[in-house]
């Protein structure tokens, strides 16, 4: 898909924020929601969508929804870090199909990383919905805690 691709409703993230879809949910407000990728890179694999924002990358989001979605990006890291401890994190965003973009409604990934451990392949391995299951616990509460 292209730079300057039209939005198409039905794609995967769209779905979740309409509840079409499923997704292991870690946080959401009127703007922002947050999940479990469902193919980790690593384990604590998150992404941050805008739930009003119909754009497919960076160049089309408004810099409220966009500011919105960075803040929260923020706190679950902070959180993530906190729970899992991994050694450093990556925070990424990829601008269509050559860059890496697989989804194309805007989102920002949340990749823990873990010394001697490389990075899985990209949207490629489906994890262990059992796994998830924990991970969406372990990390809600810690969410829960963070916020007081
Ligand atoms: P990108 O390639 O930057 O567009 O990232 C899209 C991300 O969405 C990839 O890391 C995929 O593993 C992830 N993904 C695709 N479908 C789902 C889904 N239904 N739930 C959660 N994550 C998903």
């Amino acid at each position: 898909m292209s730079l300057t691709a039209t939005y198409d409703a039905q794609n995967i993230f769209a779905q979740i924020i309409r509840g079409d879809a499923p997704c292991y949910k870690l946080y959401e407000d009127d703007d922002v929601l947050a999940f479990l990728d469902l193919f980790p890179q690593s384990f604590g694999h998150t992404l941050v969508i805008p739930k009003r924002s119909a754009a497919c990358n960076i160049l089309d989001v408004d810099s409220e929804a966009l500011c919105k979605v960075i803040g929260v990006v923020q706190q679950l890291t902070r959180a993530i870090v906190a729970e899992l401890e991994p050694d450093g994190v990556q925070v990424a965003q990829f601008n269509g199909a050559p860059a890496g973009q697989t989804v194309f409604h805007l989102h920002m990934h949340i990749v823990p990383r873990y010394t001697g451990q490389g990075l899985g392949v990209h949207a490629a391995q489906k994890a262990d919905p059992a796994e998830l299951e924990q991970l969406q616990a372990r990390l809600l509460r810690r969410i829960a805690a963070s916020r007081g």
